[in-house]
């Protein structure tokens, strides 16, 4: 069921008032000055229609929702096996940022999604692209169609200057072989894949290639194959949400991926792609407001992979 902007509006309205009840990021102080009481939602729908309510237009850092966006690049650079001769594509059920299991398991991160994944993720794109934040920039402005797309270069910045635990887990890779560039280099664009500066608005626009079997909005070039797309959307059910993947399954029933600007985007396959953003994060680094907009849309609109 195509969701009205009514429904939009009051699914807002009632989540409203668990402001308050999470936190705004604070590891960097551009994230922290973030207003909480942002809340916004956008829905692109599979006849082109877009739907949106709120603070649907203002743009956020989008943090990690961009390890969708590099994979997808890996995944058009690099042949299946390259990659996930590198990466897993297991749940780790730690934190984002944990170096634990890096260890354990000799620098091979368990998904793509965790900062490690992401990292080693990034080292491939910086094999094989020439100028790779510029690339980003080009794909996400054309996927999202809005040539204004810029990197905020303050967030970049103060992420490269409390970048310790990142680097940590990339020399930690290196040291295990499993990282083949400068980490300087790589931790500066995964920095700035992290501080594209997007609107719900974008984000829906964005994504909605992995609604429709790897081709984007604009219907020109296939971004992914459909068999890359149900892929994708497998590994955003399974590992999008960190170590609360499995209660985002249970709640929302839609592949997803957030980020700690408290955006998410989540996928209905073969209808629609959902924007929301709500920047108070729940103990996993979600956001809370936002993950409980989707559970009320997905249940609204009866709609779920599940
Ligand atoms: N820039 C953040 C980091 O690397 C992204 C984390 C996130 O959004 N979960 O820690």
């Amino acid at each position: 069921m195509k969701p009205s902007s009514q429904l939009l509006a009051q699914i807002l309205e009632d989540v409203r008032p668990l402001m308050g009840r999470g936190k705004v990021a604070d590891y960097i102080p551009a994230l922290a000055d973030v207003p909480n009481h942002k809340l916004g939602i956008a829905v692109c729908y599979n006849d082109g229609d877009l739907i949106t309510a709120g603070d649907a237009d203002e743009a956020f850092s989008i943090q990690s929702i961009s390890k969708a966006l590099s994979l997808t690049l890996a995944m058009q650079n690099y042949r299946a096996e390259e990659i996930w001769t590198r990466v897993g594509k297991e749940p780790s059920g730690q934190a984002f940022n944990s170096l634990i299991q890096l260890e354990m398991e000799q620098g091979i991160p368990r998904n793509p999604f965790i900062n490690a994944g992401a990292l080693v993720v990034s080292d491939m794109l910086h094999t094989r692209q020439s100028a790779p934040r510029q690339r980003m920039l080009e794909f996400v402005r054309q996927l999202a169609d809005n040539p204004h797309l810029c990197y905020d270069k303050v967030v970049a910045d103060s992420e490269m200057q409390h970048s310790d635990r990142n680097a940590a887990i990339a020399y930690l890779m290196r040291a295990f072989g499993n990282f083949d560039n400068e980490v300087v280099p790589v931790l500066t664009n995964y920095f700035h894949y992290c501080a594209l500066e997007m609107s719900c608005v974008d984000l829906a626009k964005a994504f909605f290639y992995l609604a429709n079997q790897g081709t984007p909005l604009s219907g020109k070039t296939r971004i992914l194959t459909p068999t890359q797309s149900k892929q994708m959307n497998a590994l955003l059910a399974t590992c999008g949400l960190y170590d609360g993947a499995g209660e985002f399954a249970y709640r929302v029933g839609m592949p997803g991926k957030s980020g700690v600007g408290g955006g998410i985007i989540a996928i209905v396959p073969g209808e629609m792609s959902i924007a929301v953003w709500s920047p108070e994060l729940d103990p996993s680094g979600n956001s809370l407001a936002g993950t409980a907009a989707l559970e009320l849309l997905s249940a609204r609109i009866g709609r779920s992979i599940f």
